[in-house]
Order: C-alpha cells, then structure tokens, then sequence
C-alpha cells in the first residue's frame, strides 16, 4: 500500500505523523514544494516576526524526523500532474503510483496589482522567507502601508509597531473584520489599532499615491486556495476542492484537507472552507485514519485564534449565511483596548449560540465551545 501526500504544510506534516503514530507501516512519500519541512504559518505573523521565537518552534518536526519514521519526504518538488484513473502523480520528472493520495496544497495570498504598479516595494506573507522580509524593512524603521485589515493585515501591524515602524492601514470596508466578527466585536479592533497610534482609513479605497509615500507595502486581501492540480485532475473544485463529510473528494481514493477543502460539514449542516490553523491539524488527523481504512466524518467547529499586542483572542463556531439576531457580551469590550481586560461574546441565531469567542480569557476556552448549540 502507498500513500501520498501533496502539500507538505501543516496539514501534510499532521497527517504523515498521525498515520505512523496509528500504526499504519505501508508507504509513505510526503512531496512539497517549498524547502523547509513541514511549519505553522501563525510563528510567522507573530513570535518569529517579532524576534521572540526561532523558526525551530514553529516545524512540525525536525527534518531528520521524517526519515527516521521512514516517511519519503520530498522538499522542494512541485506535483504537477494528477491522473486520478491511474492512480499516478507527476513530480520532480518522476511519476509515482500510489492506492491513496491526500491534497493539501493550502492556498497562496492574492495580489493585488495597484501595488504592484505603484513601483513600492511589495510584501505579501505567506512562508518563512516572506517573514523574514518583513523583519529586515522593521528592523530598518521603515514606513510601511498595509493594505486590507484582516487577521494577517492586522497582525503585521501589531508586529510593525512593536519594531516601532510608522503604519498606515487601508481597508475598503468600514471596520476591520467585519465580515466574520460583525460589528459590534469589529469595532473592539480598529480602536485597539488606533490606541497603539496605527493610522487606520476605514472605508477608504488606497491610492497609488498613498503607496508610494511607503518604504513597504504588505497586501493581506485573502488568499486563494491551491486547487489547480485537482482542478485539471478533473476533481470537483468550487471555492476549494469539494470534499463529503469523511474528506473524500470526488474520487474515492483522493481526499482533501486544510486550507483547500470546501467541506460538506456534518452538524453545520452546509459546505465551509476554513483557512485556520486548527483545521488544518484536525481534518489531517481524519483524513489519515480514513486513508488507512476508517470511515469517519470531520464534526469539528471552525475554530480560530489570534494574537495582536496584548490581545489574545480564540473563536468557535460560524455564523452562517442567515447572519445572527444579536451579540450577547459578557464584559467590557472596551477593557480590552488599552488595559488588557477580557470578555465573552456569544453570537446568538433563533436563541441558539452559533459562535463564540473570547478576549484575554483563557479559562473560557472550553466555556465558548460549549456554548455552541446551547440556547442562551
Ligand atoms: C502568516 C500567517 C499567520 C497565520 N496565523 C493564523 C492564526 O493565528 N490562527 C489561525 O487559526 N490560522 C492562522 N493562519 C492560517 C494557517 O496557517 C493555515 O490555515 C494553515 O497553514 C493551512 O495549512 P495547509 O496545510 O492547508 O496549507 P499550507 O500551510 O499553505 O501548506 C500547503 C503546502 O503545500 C505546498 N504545495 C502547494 N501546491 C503544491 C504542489 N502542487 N506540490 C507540492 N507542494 C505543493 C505549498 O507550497 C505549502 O507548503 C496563518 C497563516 C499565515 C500565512
């Protein structure tokens, strides 16, 4: 038996190491494209770019792990053909058979061209190398504009102003976040931003002038998922590729996991795609028991946590396409801007909790994901 794993990321590590800690003794290649082993991204945006932790921290596992579990790890070689039918891959010039395939290509930030134009140096952040970017412009003090105030944008600017660099931060909506967090808790992040002296134009489309006043731009307007090689493998693909509850694609022996997987989710009772750390790790963890035989569903909730300064945040659940009737808060949201307070807020949908999140409140971690379900 042979199995292959396509993406060597967090989900591609998880999911080697989770089938040798089952016990599964068949053949094992892991094939990435990038040089490192296996890493967690969110080091990158956080304690690696601030100089507080080493990029060791942050591997799944030492290199020297892989062989030693007699895992055929392949770095730097791209897959570049998938024939489903023959049950083959094309990589690095060689084409390898296997009985099970697992994809997890995770997904590649979008650019955005007004940038690139602009003729400023431009930032997107994605691997270790792009991480290590960023700490040099930092180090130099530079003035740096970011664009899109997502968890990535904002997180970068928290990393920025800890270096002590100028930030201006450009977001088309008209709070940061909103989309996910509403904007009750959305309005807790553009005053957090602004309390650390971040110049932060909501509702502001940028300009190619507001970028050339910056030593760095860094983009961070999303990502897409990296579903070519399923794509013209000819797998069923819509915003990721689809997979059932299990993480089976459209083929029965080819699954799907982490940030690629546009998941027909069990309880949730709709198709999600989540590009968060802990889904990456947990779906990996299902997909390898059901490539080695088993036959059981992902039911997890989308889960997601960040850090920016002082703040620290974890959410469960989501909010689905109906959107939600009302937010329950417990605490004082404003505690949380300058005097690391905490609170609990509770997205609430026909009485029913549908997600959760906490501020600064580690107690409440197991707290929020019961709440979810529940009628408050
Ligand atoms: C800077 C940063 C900070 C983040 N912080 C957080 C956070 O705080 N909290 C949170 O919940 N989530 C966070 N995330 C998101 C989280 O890191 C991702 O959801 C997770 O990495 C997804 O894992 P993955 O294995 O699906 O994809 P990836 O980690 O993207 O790995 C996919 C790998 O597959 C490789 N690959 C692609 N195509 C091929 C091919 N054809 N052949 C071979 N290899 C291929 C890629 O090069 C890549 O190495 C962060 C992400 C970034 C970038």
């Amino acid at each position: 038996m042979t199995i292959i794993v396509v993406g060597a990321g967090l989900a591609g590590g998880t999911a080697v190491t989770e089938l040798r800690d089952r016990g599964y003794d068949g053949r094992l290649i892991l094939i990435g494209s990038e040089s490192h082993p296996p890493y967690e991204r969110p080091p990158l945006s956080k304690g690696y770019l601030l100089g507080n932790d080493p990029i060791e921290d942050a591997l799944v596992h030492e290199e020297r792990w892989y062989a030693e579990h007699d895992v055929d790890f392949r770095p730097s070689t791209t897959v570049t053909g998938l024939d489903p039918a023959a049950h083959r891959v094309t990589a690095g010039g060689e084409t390898l058979g296997y009985d099970k395939l697992l994809l997890a290509t995770g997904s590649t930030p979008r650019t955005f061209r007004l940038a690139e134009e602009a003729g400023t140096p431009t930032a997107y952040l994605r691997t270790i190398e792009d991480s290590d970017r960023l700490k040099v412009a930092f180090a130099a003090g530079a003035k740096i504009v970011v664009v899109g105030a997502g968890w990535i944008g904002l997180e970068v600017t928290a990393a920025a102003r800890g270096a002590g660099c100028e930030v201006t931060v450009f977001e088309q909506a008209e709070l940061p976040l909103v989309g996910v967090l509403g904007p009750e808790i959305a309005q807790v992040f553009a005053d957090l931003h602004r309390a650390h002296g971040v110049d932060l134009r909501l509702g502001t489309p940028v300009t190619a002038d507001d970028l050339a006043a910056a030593d760095l731009v860094v983009v961070g307007i999303g990502v897409a998922p990296n579903t070519e090689l399923a794509e013209t493998a000819g797998l069923q693909v819509d915003d990721g590729v689809l997979v059932d509850a299990q993480l089976r694609t459209s083929d029965p022996d080819v699954y799907a996991v982490g940030d690629i997987a546009n998941h027909d989710h069990p309880t949730l009772g709709r198709r999600v795609r989540v590009e968060h750390w802990e889904t990456a790790i947990e779906q990996a963890k299902t997909a390898a028991h059901n490539l080695a035989g088993a036959a059981e569903p992902y039911e997890r909730l989308p889960y997601f946590f960040t850090d920016q300064y002082d703040l620290g945040m974890e959410y469960v659940g989501s909010v689905g396409p109906d959107g939600y009737d009302r937010v329950d808060v417990d605490g004082d949201l404003s505690s949380v801007v300058t005097d690391q307070g905490s609170f609990r807020a509770f997205w609430v949908k026909d009485g029913t909790v549908v997600a959760a999140l906490h501020v600064n409140d580690w107690d409440a971690s197991e707290v929020i994901r019961e709440s979810i379900g529940t009628r408050r």
